[in-house]
């Protein structure tokens, strides 16, 4: 295959971006759901094991369709490798793992997704790993955690689910000070809404269940970064460990991000008029948008954002509010989901956020009458009549 222009954009990169074809010239990319790999003679099984041959080996390592997934998320984040795993937090997992030994230290935003949280509060404590939270929108939080060494630092921005913000520029500069990578959860935000790499983070994960595939059908996750550190501290605890991409989801996703542009670019612009919409009712207390004005951040949202993602958080008066909204609701689903093409609704204090415990809920402002609204492609005409006859009582 001819090589694809580099300057093309994003959303030709998503369409066009790793295809590599087979000898049938199929347009469409090839499903290559196969386990192993034969080999034309005993030399070239050889060769393939000690790296003088470049031959497929074994689907846990790489996958023709898998790698195409890779090459094209690669493509479209601007970073010099990725690796995709089976769930976004096998990423995660695997992101820390790799990197860390026993003695180390990482330092996290608080407003984590519930199994990060557990994953650096629970599981790496038990293998010597140290880890100290901080609140992601307060810098001098993060200057006196990161004033002493550490190997890692976490983040999600905007937050799950009170869209908070963390200060990606500064605190990749405090981090690398503090000798440690910079690894961000780049979920809320999608490929499109926020380059982390080119404001100084080392490597992005993504939960590709969400906005990647977008139609709720498939878990997958992707790390990407500096291809030294994919290469040589990534890959062998991948390879070893097994968090494999199934190659039939990895062609949900390839065509997934097919579609990711107009996706993205349409629940966005449903979000930030929902979120409009929800600002002016009476019932509603308060809203949260990146983008929008009362947002406490929405200086640094214009800086490091390009729009406010596809969740719009509020907060009704209390649980029975909330709980008696939701079930209202005819067109908006309940679900703990999120990024996919239908509208979803979640009661975090009571699904996503419950295990983290009353007291972690009130210093993240998760009160029982906040409700995190995932916006869809429906008519945002459709859903704004769903909304106002769920506040007002059916
Ligand atoms: C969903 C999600 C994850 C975990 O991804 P899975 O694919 O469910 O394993 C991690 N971080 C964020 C922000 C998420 O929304």
């Amino acid at each position: 295959m001819s090589q694809l222009p580099p300057s093309l954009r994003p959303a030709t990169r998503l369409i066009h971006g790793g295809t590599v074809r087979s000898n049938f010239g199929e347009t469409s990319e090839a499903l290559f759901l196969t386990s192993g790999y034969v080999y034309d003679s005993a030399e070239q099984a050889e060769g393939t094991f000690n790296g003088s041959v470049e031959h497929y080996q074994y689907s846990r390592f790489a996958n023709p369709t898998v790698v195409m997934l890779e090459t094209r998320l690669a493509l479209v984040e601007g970073a010099e490798a990725c690796r995709t795993t089976a769930t976004g937090m096998a990423a995660v997992h695997a992101c820390l793992l790799s990197h860390l030994k026993t003695g180390d230290r990482v330092v996290a935003s608080r407003a984590l997704f519930g199994s990060c949280h557990w994953i650096v509060s629970t599981l790496l404590p038990r293998y010597g790993i140290a880890a100290e939270f901080v609140d992601g929108a307060d810098l001098a939080q993060w200057r006196a955690a990161l004033a002493r060494p550490a190997q890692l630092v976490l983040v999600e921005t905007p937050s799950n689910p009170k869209l908070e913000l963390v200060d990606l520029r500064a605190v990749s500069e405090l981090a690398h000070a503090a000798g440690a990578i910079v690894v961000v959860d780049n979920v809320f935000a999608t490929p499109l809404g926020q380059q982390p790499l080119e404001l100084g983070a080392d490597v992005v994960v993504y939960s590709c269940t969400k906005h990647i595939d977008g139609q709720g059908r498939v878990l997958g996750g992707a790390v990407l970064g500096r291809k030294k550190w994919v290469e040589e501290t990534l890959q062998p605890f991948l390879r070893n460990t097994g968090p494999a991409l199934s190659p039939f989801n990895a062609w949900v996703l390839l065509k997934g991000l097919e579609t990711l542009a107009l996706r993205v670019d349409a629940a966005c612009r449903g979000a930030a008029a929902i979120a409009a919409f929800l600002a002016d009712r009476a019932e509603v207390r308060r809203v949260w948008y990146p983008t929008r004005a009362d947002h406490p951040q929405h200086a640094l949202a214009a800086a490091q954002m390009q729009g406010g993602g596809t969740v719009v958080t509020f907060e009704l008066a209390d649980k029975d509010a909330a709980f008696a909204a939701m079930n209202r609701f005819r067109l908006i689903a309940v679900s703990n989901n999120l990024g996919d093409s239908k509208s979803l609704a979640t009661h975090p204090a009571t699904t996503t956020h419950m295990r983290i415990g009353a007291e972690e809920r009130a210093r993240l402002g998760i009160t029982d009458g906040v409700i995190r609204l995932s916006v869809g492609l429906e008519d945002p005409d459709d859903l704004r009549d769903d909304l106002a006859q769920a506040l007002s009582g059916g």
